[in-house]
């Protein structure tokens, strides 16, 4: 039994103040209760879920941001371009590269306040003839080494495009069809049933998108999946990130992705759309009515120029949001909330769009902390009985929220904040970073450092 004291938690019912929580050996908060100290810290809040995490892609940050020459024909800089690259990256790792970049970018993860992770992993091939079950082995234990939670989404992919055979490149993501995708899941559900009680993951599925798996085969990829993994698992998907990919399926079915996924499963609560940033009005109403979770990645969708989901409109209706780093260019919780916000400020020209008369920070955390908790199936993003204690501890003396009281300290991190603020994290009870700096995070950057000078060297 561990028991950790703060002067402020984070309930989902609001802050209360000198508590302790009593955190049972499996890292479940058993009780919240009134305490006198000794404190482990000033206010604790509830870690983030990162609800989307491609996490070999962190080793691409800095790589292909010169722009373009283009003549004639030539492609403009657009999220099509920059995939060229990144299948390039997929191409080139095997296991043990693939698990020293996720060894660091987990490490990240737990420092930057997310200490839980709904990782989408669709490298099923190693460079160096590396199996699936090896490969997806290699992140569970990047996760486990790091501290961080993961549910571990293997990736169906079947195909190249709507109607189109999988390019050379994409071999690697493609398991042979749905049977050899079952397989693996069943291979890894009897891995994870073995798990000893520290190295325990969750398990979900992943059809990479309607451009990659025919929406007919999503009935069968759902009944396979509840065969080896029982009811209940989270399902994620990439739908409507591209115009590009809206246009398409309308050429291809006539219906938009989210009507065409409509047609052939019944969206409900156990549905993660990914992006989903050109959903149109009716299709954004389906998907609330439905409870489905919108899986929005800031940082990432500014980055690659997607476009803005209206989050803010979302969000004011009852639909359930979460956050995910996706391609990892810049891994800090806080800084993927003040990218959402100050993306719809842009947007509509008005301030406080996602913000309560109580303020930014504390709703808008906890928000998206409730979203990534249905997006990971798991018991965590609250601080109460029952749910994991995984949490981030605020100091009282950082300058960044320097004169304000606990209620607003949240609202300086989401606008003017950084991983370097936070405090101790922990992950079941258990401190795996503090001040930004993971647990082990020198060793993890020389791994790191090691597969990123070999890149350097072969992609240019
Ligand atoms: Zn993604």
């Amino acid at each position: 039994m561990t028991r950790l004291a703060f002067r402020h938690v984070l309930t989902p019912e609001g802050l209360v103040a000198d508590r302790a929580l009593s955190v049972d050996a499996a890292g479940r908060i058993e009780a919240i209760e009134p305490s006198a100290g000794p404190w482990d810290g000033f206010l604790a809040i509830p870690g983030l879920p990162d609800a989307h995490s491609h996490v070999f892609q962190r080793a691409l940050t800095g790589f292909g941001e010169a722009r373009r020459t283009t003549h004639g024909a030539g492609p403009e800089d657009s999220f099509w371009t920059w995939r060229e690259a990144m299948y390039r990256l997929a191409g080139s790792l095997g296991a043990g590269e693939l698990r020293d970049v996720a060894r660091l970018a987990f490490g990240e993860m737990v420092a930057a306040g997310f200490t839980s992770v709904a990782e989408f992993h669709y490298l099923h091939h190693g460079a160096g003839g590396e199996p699936p079950l090896e490969m997806a082995g290699a992140v569970v234990d990047a996760a486990r080494e790091a501290g961080i939670r993961l549910t571990l989404l293997p990736v169906l992919y079947e195909r190249g495009g709507f109607g189109r055979p999988l390019r050379e490149e994409q071999e690697r993501f493609s398991l042979g069809g749905l049977q050899g995708y079952l397989r693996l899941l069943a291979e890894l559900e009897a891995r994870r049933r073995g798990a000893a009680p520290g190295e325990a993951f969750g398990l979900g599925v992943a059809p990479h998108s309607l451009r990659a798996v025919e929406a007919a085969s999503l009935p069968a990829l759902l009944e396979g999946a509840a065969e080896a993994l029982g009811p209940g698992f989270p399902v994620h998907i990439h739908v409507s990130e591209q115009r590009g990919e809206v246009r398409a399926c309308r050429a291809a079915h006539g219906l938009t992705p989210v009507e065409l996924l409509g047609r052939h499963v019944p969206l409900d609560a156990r549905w993660n759309l990914v992006h989903a940033t050109h959903a149109t009005p009716d299709e954004r109403t389906r998907i609330r009515e439905a409870g489905a979770t919108v899986v929005l990645c800031p940082i990432t969708e500014a980055w690659l120029g997607d476009g803005l989901f209206p989050a803010d409109e979302h969000a004011a209706r009852g639909g359930r949001l979460a956050v995910g780093s996706d391609g990892n260019v810049r891994i800090d919780a806080a800084e993927e909330l003040r990218t959402l916000e100050f993306g719809q400020r842009l947007r509509t020209e008005r301030r406080a769009r996602l913000a309560t008369e109580e303020g930014l920070g504390a709703p808008l955390w906890t928000l998206v902390a409730a979203g990534g908790a249905a997006a990971l199936g798991a018991r965590v993003g609250a601080l109460e009985p029952g749910a994991f204690a995984d949490l981030v501890v605020l100091d009282e003396d950082r300058p960044t929220w320097a004169g304000q009281g606990p209620a607003r300290m949240l609202d300086a991190l989401v606008v003017g904040g950084s991983r370097a603020d936070l405090g101790d994290v922990y992950v079941g009870g258990r401190r795996v970073a503090s001040g930004g700096r993971a647990a082990g995070g020198e060793e993890a950057a020389a791994g790191f450092r090691r597969v990123v000078a070999r890149l350097a060297a072969d992609l240019g």
